[in-house]
């Protein structure tokens, strides 16, 4: 146990000794509650308890002082990977670099002690700020309106979804069936079945376009909407996009964008205008917050006029006499999605990052996103498998190919970790494959780096399998056995 305490490792308990105390209360100048109990054993003293639920002992915590408990986790947080510390290129999640000033704002006291149940007229700052967000991510969509209400891109699906059910319901139809291509990200079929409509998968060809084929084959008047991610999954942008758009029309059907790669396209092209009529928008993704690890997010939805009576409740609004309000008055609304107002913390940060950045600044984040996946491309073919053609959008998709060597992607990622470069994206939306997202904040030294990293892995594959097989070499945790981490969780740090 010594070597794992000078690791920083050691679990609080196993830092313990007997007597340490992180805090020093003065005496205690107060009487029991029960005259003449003091100094009694925890049993003598609640007299009246069953004496099977009284603890004999205190519970058996750590006792440890104050520098040593604050070391112990400034450890554990240095152990902790974030863009702020190393490149990130997870892709489809979009780990740009998060502006300090988003945090400055989001901190403003003014924000943060905010109460939601305080009335509109003592916090008109933050709904005028919510309401210029709103209109932003309109223009920036190219739709008509926009809630912010959704907690996170999957719950802007679920959003989106109801909305879309509503419309056709309100036209008497129960349109049952929502199409998802098979190259889907898993949040768009599980949504599906959360709005209780039944996904049916549409193929891809080869070239990783919708097969339109497939397309005219499974749209009929049971259809509610096709869900797409555009560009896709594999990183190439679906230029059918407008066909797609008419073949769903023609049948009464919606189409829905995934926009979780909306950091392709600011400021270059907008939905709206390709025929979407309803899309989310992850703007933890897109428009910055640090969203590691699942949290925390935001999902505003937006859609055309046709569908815009159906949004949730409240609705942020402008009145005509220039003060702002929520609207709670929308009859065929399908309701509240969520307490309160959304995710005000991050839509603080969404805000002041579309402001700082202006439109300028958004189509040239987008361009810069663009150019330095296309370059990672190009210097990354001839030592790895690009199976879709390019040009990219925002990312692109790879797969380790080294013969009988066995090596695979996920020995590819282990490898990555010894060079301090975050894993991309594994096994998903195709097998075997590594999905690379850079985003625009990289240096072009950075990318060149992790180039350099990966074209000497792939040497590595070939000549010294064995090395990649067993990485990470360098990391405080080695290659876990991820079957038995799940089947038989152990918390215990194992020297
Ligand atoms: C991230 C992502 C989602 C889910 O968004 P969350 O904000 O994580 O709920 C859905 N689809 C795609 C393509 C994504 O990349």
């Amino acid at each position: 146990m010594e070597s794992s305490v000078e690791q920083g490792l050691a679990l609080l308990f196993e830092e313990s000794s007997a007597g340490n105390c992180a805090v020093s209360l003065p005496p205690n100048d107060v009487s029991d509650a029960r005259e003449g109990t003091r100094g009694l054993k925890p049993a003598a003293r609640y007299e009246g308890i069953p004496a099977g639920l009284l603890a004999g002992e205190p519970p058996p915590l750590p006792e440890i002082g104050e520098q040593d408990l604050v070391r112990h986790y400034t450890r554990l947080s240095h152990r902790t990977f974030s863009v702020d510390a190393n490149f990130y290129p997870l892709g489809s999640c979009t780990m740009k670099y998060n502006p300090k000033i988003n945090e400055a704002a989001a901190s403003m006291p003014e924000f943060l002690n905010l109460h939601p149940y305080q009335p509109a007229d003592q916090v008109q700052g933050i709904l005028e700020l919510l309401y210029q967000t709103r209109v932003f991510l309109q223009e920036i969509s190219g739709l008509a309106e926009v809630t912010l209400q959704p907690a996170a891109g999957a719950h802007g699906e679920m959003t989106g979804l109801m909305v879309i059910s509503a419309y056709h319901r309100d036209r008497g139809e129960d349109r049952i069936n929502v199409l998802v291509p098979d190259s889907a990200h898993g949040t768009n079929p599980a949504s599906c079945t959360v709005c209780s409509r039944v996904a049916q998968t549409v193929a891809s060809k080869p070239n990783g376009r919708v097969d339109l084929d497939d397309l005219r084959k499974k749209v009929d008047r049971n259809t509610a909407a096709l869900m797409l991610t555009n560009p896709n999954t594999v990183g190439v942008f679906d230029e059918q996009i407008g066909d797609i758009a008419d073949i769903l029309h023609k049948q009464g059907a919606m189409l829905y964008m995934d926009g979780a790669n909306l950091n392709a396209m600011l400021g270059i092209m907008r939905p709206g205008d390709f025929g979407v009529d309803c899309m989310h928008i992850n703007t933890h993704k897109t428009f910055s917050t640090p969203h590691g690890c699942g949290g925390p997010g935001s999902g505003p939805v937006a859609v055309t006029n046709q569908l815009s009576p159906f949004l949730p409740i409240p609705q942020v609004i402008k009145k005509s006499d220039g003060t702002y309000d929520w609207d709670e008055n929308r009859p065929k609304t399908i309701g509240k999605v969520r307490s309160f107002y959304g995710q005000i913390g991050v839509l603080v940060r969404c805000y002041a990052y579309i402001r700082s950045l202006g439109p300028d600044g958004l189509r040239n984040a987008s361009e810069k996103a663009v150019l330095s996946a296309n370059y990672l491309a190009a210097r990354l073919k001839g030592h790895y498998k690009l199976p879709f053609a390019g040009p990219y959008a925002h990312e692109f998709i790879m797969i380790p190919e080294f013969g009988d060597s066995g090596v695979t992607e996920l020995d590819i990622a282990k490898r990555l970790i010894d060079h301090n470069f975050h894993p991309p994206t594994m096994s998903w939306p195709v097998h075997h494959c590594l999905m690379i997202e850079p985003t625009e904040t990289e240096s072009l030294r950075t990318l060149d780096s992790f180039a350099d990293c990966l074209i000497k892995i792939a040497r590595e594959a070939k000549e010294t399998p064995d090395l990649v097989k067993n990485a990470p070499h360098h990391a405080p945790v080695k290659r876990l056995d991820e079957v038995a981490a799940a089947r038989k969780p152990n918390l215990r740090w194992q020297a």
